[in-house]
């Protein structure tokens, strides 16, 4: 088990049209995040987000056009291939309060959009191969 301090806190706004899985990305990358907590709340104009099918063993996307509203936006940062890598999960809500969600992949588009990083330090976690699943989990991280 591995016992992480807050490093650093990120807030602010995705800007407007952008790609919210790229921009999330993008602020990894650029300040260098290697383990981090990612959560927000907003409004898209377009989602795009998958499920996993675990017999199938692979990803199903779904598309969200029109505007939702970003009910809950979850995600961490971790290490894979050596670089940082986001895997987020999104709640939207619909024009009559139903929700739908997934894992988060390209191709959303940010209405607005509020985000807090929470950068950890004091433990690292590395993205591998699991043949259990057939995803890319946390290697070593188990809590028990
Ligand atoms: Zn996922």
């Amino acid at each position: 088990m591995t016992t992480p301090r807050i490093k650093r806190i990120f807030v602010g706004t995705i800007q407007h049209g952008a790609d919210l899985y790229e921009s999330l990305s993008n602020i990894a990358v650029a300040e260098d995040i290697t383990l981090g907590q990612i959560s927000g709340i907003g409004a898209t104009t377009h989602a795009v987000v998958a499920y996993y099918d675990q017999h199938q063993r692979q990803y199903t996307s779904m598309v969200f056009p029109g505007g939702m509203e970003i009910l809950s936006l979850q995600g961490n940062i971790s290490l894979r291939d050596g670089k940082p890598f986001v895997h987020a999960h999104i709640i939207l809500g619909g024009p009559q309060g139903q929700t739908v969600g997934g894992h988060l992949l390209s191709g959303t588009r940010v209405f607005a959009c509020e985000v807090i990083v929470h950068e950890l330090e004091g433990a690292q976690l590395t993205r591998e191969y699991d043949p259990a699943t057939g995803l890319h989990l946390w290697k070593h991280s188990s809590l028990l």
